[in-house]
């Protein structure tokens, strides 16, 4: 990987204990860039970051986004948010706040810094969609006042922020319109299907299907992803966002734990459960914008990032199970 010492950047990453913050900046490490780590640790983990512990251009510091943040940088990536339901719900005052109240202090930041920000969004922005596959264009059907709001309301607000900051302060912004991603250091207890269904795999539990398991997804390998955040980070000021960021491969979630028992070689059988309110019944991005601004394409097939991520869960099981 080309060093890039003579354009080393100070890059902020809110977030950056999380399952992609961590991703990121094990990426901006490796540019030859210096990290400054932004993270409450709610879902987060310092185990995430641990394996930079000794490396002098990167710094952790434990801060809620919420509160005003007084810091020095060239680059704001601000992914800081609790992204699975479970965790989003668990207090979903405080997720509004962390995407609305965090968003106006990282755009503040990044006013007087005069620097790029990236927001992470996110393809709940397009609710229960009707129409498939989601282009940016496309306004979203989203419910304001169900247990998934303080997500999606949250996000939405976000952009209009950052877009505002654009328009009225000129800001240089970036939005990503995220879809699903897994991959290594997801949380293995936050409710998410692909690290639900490799945990109960590999403990050869029962796979918990929600609903009749007809709904679709389209899994994002987080290298992939890490990659078209870097990019969008990269083009010129003309591109602003938001740009969808995922992989257009849809399964349903029957095919999905088909799948993990398939490359886990476990005896798991499915059993079916009730579908959570709002659950959306299909979604897969529209990415020919990404692949037009950005000349990005997902490359990690399913089955080679679930073996991938099946491994990382096989290594940390004894932990998780509390051994
Ligand atoms: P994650 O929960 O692993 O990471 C989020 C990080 O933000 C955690 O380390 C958490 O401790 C931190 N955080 C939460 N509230 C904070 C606050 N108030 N102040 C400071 N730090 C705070 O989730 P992730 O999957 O890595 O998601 C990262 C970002 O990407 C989120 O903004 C999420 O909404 C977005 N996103 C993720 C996905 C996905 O599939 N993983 C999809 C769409 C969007
Ligand atoms: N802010 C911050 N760090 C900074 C500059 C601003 O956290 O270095 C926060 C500040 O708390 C403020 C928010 O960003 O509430 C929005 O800043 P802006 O300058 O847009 O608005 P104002 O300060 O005028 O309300
Ligand atoms: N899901 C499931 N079993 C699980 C966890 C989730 O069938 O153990 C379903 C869930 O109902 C949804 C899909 O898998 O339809 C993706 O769920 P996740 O929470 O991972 O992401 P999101 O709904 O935010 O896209």
């Amino acid at each position: 990987m080309a060093r890039l010492y003579e354009s080393r950047k100070r890059i902020l990453v809110t977030g950056g204990a999380g399952f992609l913050g961590s991703h990121l900046i094990d990426r901006l490490i490796d540019q030859g860039h210096e990290v400054l780590c932004v993270d409450n640790l709610f879902t987060g983990t310092k185990r995430n970051v641990d394996h930079l512990h000794d490396e002098p251009r990167f710094e952790f510091m434990r801060h809620d986004v919420t509160q005003p943040l007084v810091v020095e940088v060239d680059e704001i990536y601000n992914l800081a948010c609790p992204a699975s339901p479970i965790h989003y719900q668990h207090d979903p005052v405080q997720t509004t706040k962390t995407s609305v109240h965090g968003a106006i202090n990282m755009l503040g930041l990044a006013k007087r810094l005069k620097c790029k920000i990236f927001q992470a969004s996110t393809s709940e922005v397009y609710g229960d969609p009707n129409v498939h596959p989601q282009p940016e264009e496309y306004w979203g059907n989203v419910n304001p006042i169900g247990p998934r709001s303080c997500y999606d309301e949250g996000k939405r607000c976000a952009e209009t922020l950052f877009f505002d900051y654009h328009r009225q302060h000129a800001l240089e912004i970036k939005v990503a319109r995220i879809f699903n991603t897994y991959g290594p250091r997801m949380h293995h207890a936050d409710g998410r299907v692909v690290s639900n269904f490799i945990v109960q795999a590999l403990q050869g539990q029962d796979i918990t299907i929600y609903g009749d398991g007809s709904q679709t997804r389209s899994f994002c390998f987080a290298s992939d992803l890490i990659e078209g955040f870097l990019r969008l980070m990269a083009t010129g000021t003309d591109v602003t966002g938001p740009v969808n960021l995922g992989n257009p491969g849809e399964f349903t979630m029957l095919e999905l734990a088909e799948t993990v028992i398939e490359l886990t070689g476990s005896k798991s059988k499915l059993t079916f459960m009730d579908l959570p309110a709002d659950d959306p019944k299909q979604r897969r991005p529209d990415i020919s914008k990404a692949k037009e601004l950005l000349d990005w394409t997902p490359t990690i097939e399913l089955k080679e990032g679930l073996t991938n991520t099946i491994a990382y869960f096989e290594r940390r099981l004894p932990e998780i199970m509390g051994r």
